[in-house]
């Protein structure tokens, strides 16, 4: 006599062979009753399984679990209410992206979900082929084809029932990611929500899309039952109308679209098509951009173009910022007294943070486009292409989230690698997300590619920066993949939401937030680590620095390593300073990658507090003690300790060498390990060193004929 008891409840589309499945599992053993308060007839049967007594229930027909009918909100109280061990979920497989929807709302609600894709027979007609262990696999939810008017299937789908029911643990299926404004909303309620005890049968998470969905039966459902239930209504409502305006359409249908977009991206995966039969509009794009010849091209055309507009847009708005600061240092020259204080704010304060906020413009400008692309849709594109390079790598395509966050900021970008959930792929993505160039980088390539290289040239040499950081990630991740977190990657759904038009205002603020961390950056560590530079520039005065002219003249050949060419009073004053001390020590090891210049190698040291430091440290080292245009003569300062070459070099040190400061800090919380942390110091310095070593030496052994013609040409 079988004692042990399930229960197990079918859901699905109507017409999608519900009750088929239902009478083929129960045979004569079914009734008929009416779900409580309702007129919604709900049937039950039972059978006798592999030692077990079945309880099946036949629930009414549904397009989602939202309440706009009364047969949605009987199938899912009855999920919520009498919670069943397992959910069968009788999909259409003939018509897969529809039914998949009501899928993707059962996952929201936490339930132990299997699919039936019924109708299988229909779907092969069709011309529907199924990678069935693809599809499951990225889905993370068991699948059995039937075809339930035959028969056929049925057992197998209540063996994968049975084993679903009664297994201690189900590895969690994949969930949508809506936008990350709204999964900011969406964790901002489920905060609240989960304070309130009385409505743990419900997921939090769920109720938080239901919420900004707009769903009526939830909303009386809080009202009634929370003790703080008005307020969280309000925090919804709020949420809802700011939603709204960033995406000039109801969240409702923001949501739906990222749903479906889940599925288009589980489909464009695990469905082999013989006969088209997706037409619209998203669909053409897509069938140019993801082609797996064009989309890579493509994408990096797209990426250059951004590089290319901003720099040139970016240099009017810029000059204008430089000469503001040069009038506004000018100024404070003429009416400060000279001494310690006036060279604190002229070149500290001023040379420093004006140097670093000069470069807001071509910043905010690379924060639009990037902008543009996300809001458009199309970044989720560039994700689906680099899915393929990355799976070669042993990555998942959603690594690349983390680095396209990094083009902002390395400390949210490595915070993004929460949604990875595999460990390995979690850690590699941490360790090579600073290879990326963020904003603060930009600005020193920014300035070195203006002085060094022609204005229609500049935009491809930092696109190539760009390039090689990028390319380089992808090395080191193989090479960490392989040797460090060997183990295979899990399967994670690449989303293809439908392209829309972008509002304006959700450009601008989400152009705003990352332009904002840069400018608190400038006002806050920058201002401060400048003032910090400056003290170690200025001490250990020098009791009378006249005296030292000739000395600087005759150092050049100390330790081999170049000096500056301008002897002036105020470099010997810095040659001896604390910073300079710290450049010269340097110096020496930089030496064969181009840059044994003392300068460079103090600018560098500043750059560990953050890269956009190297900037403002040769603003102050190189405008110290004068009061004219100080951007101009940077410039051309800059000019006479470098070339081209040793530029480009300065470019990729830049781009590889330590993490800044928080970048590490960040590393070390995430990885929880001091040791990692170390680790991304050590590799990336090395790093750094070699390459810059292959760039400069290579330049160097392809002759002087390359440099002559780079001086030529930019
Ligand atoms: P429900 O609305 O989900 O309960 O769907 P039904 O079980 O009433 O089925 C709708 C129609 O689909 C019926 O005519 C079934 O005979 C038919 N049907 C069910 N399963 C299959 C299947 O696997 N293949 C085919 N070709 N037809 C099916
Ligand atoms: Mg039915």
């Amino acid at each position: 006599m079988p004692e042990k008891k399930l229960t197990i409840a079918l859901t699905g589309n109507p017409n999608s062979g519900k009750t088929t499945v239902f009478n083929a599992i129960t045979g004569s053993r079914q009734h008929v009753g009416n779900y409580p308060g309702v007129t919604v007839e709900l049937k039950e049967g039972s059978c006798l399984f592999e030692g077990y007594d079945i309880t099946i229930v036949d629930l009414p027909g549904t397009y989602s679990l939202t309440a706009h009918s009364i047969d949605e909100v009987v199938a899912r109280n009855y999920l919520v209410d009498e919670n069943p061990d397992v959910v069968v979920d009788v999909v259409d497989a003939g018509n897969l992206e529809r039914n998949l929807y009501l899928a993707t709302q059962l996952v929201e609600l936490d339930v132990r979900l299997v699919l039936a894709f019924n109708m299988s027979d229909m779907a092969q007609a069709r011309g529907h082929k199924f990678d069935y262990e693809q599809l499951s696999e990225l889905i993370g939810i068991p699948i059995v084809p039937t075809t339930a008017h035959k028969g056929r299937g049925i057992d197998d789908l209540l063996h994968v029932a049975v084993e679903t029911a009664t297994k201690a643990e189900v590895d969690s299926p994949s969930r949508v990611h809506f936008q990350p404004d709204f999964e900011a909303a969406i964790a901002g309620l489920v905060d609240l929500i989960s304070r309130e005890h009385i409505l743990d049968k419900f997921p939090a998470r769920w109720l938080a899309i239901k919420l900004l969905e707009g769903d009526a039966d939830i909303r009386r459902t809080i009202s009634a039952s929370a003790d703080d239930g008005e307020h969280i209504l309000k925090v919804a409502d709020h949420s809802v109308e700011r939603l709204r305006k960033l995406y000039r359409d109801t969240p409702e249908i923001v949501i739906a679209e990222d749903r479906y977009g889940f599925i288009s991206g589980v489909c464009e995966e695990g469905v082999l098509r013989t006969v088209e039969s997706r037409h619209d509009m998203s669909d053409h794009i897509d069938k140019v951009v993801t082609n797996r010849l064009l989309g890579l091209p493509i994408f990096l055309f797209l990426m250059w173009l951004v590089f290319q507009l901003t720099f040139k847009l970016g240099n009017v708005p810029m000059r204008l910022i430089e000469m503001g600061f040069a009038w506004v240092g000018g100024f404070v020259s003429a009416v400060l007294p000279q001494g310690h204080l006036q060279s604190l704010i002229v070149d500290g304060v001023i040379g420093g943070v004006g140097g670093v906020l000069v470069f807001l413009p071509s910043i905010l400008l690379v924060f639009l486009a990037i902008a543009f692309l996300e809001d458009t849709g199309y970044m989720a594109r560039g994700v689906f292409i680099m899915d393929r390079i990355m799976h070669t790598i042993g990555l998942h395509g959603r690594s690349f989230i983390p680095f396209v966050i990094g083009f902002g900021c390395s400390v949210p970008a490595i915070l993004a690698t929460r949604t990875l959930e595999n460990r390995r792929d979690r850690f590699v993505t941490i360790l090579v997300t600073p290879l990326v160039s963020c904003s603060a980088r930009l600005s020193v390539y920014v300035l070195l590619a203006g002085a060094f290289f022609s204005p229609e040239r500049s935009g491809s040499v930092i696109f190539s920066v760009y390039l090689i950081g990028i390319l380089l990630a992808i090395v080191v991740a193989r090479s960490f993949r392989r040797y460090l977190f060997a183990g295979p990657s899990t399967p994670l759904v690449m989303e293809l939401p439908p392209y829309r038009i972008p509002t304006l205002r959700s450009l601008l603020l989400h152009m705003w937030i990352r332009g904002w961390m840069y400018l608190k950056k400038a006002g806050t560590v920058i201002l401060g680590m400048s003032v910090l530079i400056w003290i170690l520039c200025t001490f250990p005065v020098q009791p009378d620095s006249r005296q030292t002219v000739a000395t600087a003249t005759a150092s050049t050949v100390d330790n081999g390593v170049e000096v500056g060419h301008r002897a002036t009073l105020g470099e010997e004053q810095l040659r001896s300073s604390y910073a300079g001390s710290i450049g010269r020590a340097i110096a020496p090891v930089l030496k064969p990658i181009g840059l044994g210049n003392w300068k460079i190698g103090t600018a560098l040291f500043a750059g560990l507090g953050g890269k956009e430091l190297v900037v403002s440290t040769f603003g102050t080292l190189y405008s110290l003690g004068d009061t004219g245009d100080m951007f101009a003569k940077l410039k051309d300062s800059l000019r006479e300790d470098l070339t081209p070459l040793k530029a480009y070099s300065l470019m990729i040190f830049i781009l590889i060498y330590i993490p800044c400061v928080a970048t590490v800090a960040v590393i070390r919380q995430e990885t929880n390990s001091w040791g990692w942390a170390l680790f991304a110091v050590v590799y990336t310095t090395v790093l750094a060193w070699l390459v810059s070593l292959a760039v400069y030496q290579g330049g160097r052994l392809l002759g002087p004929a390359i440099e002559q013609l780079w001086k030529w040409t930019s």
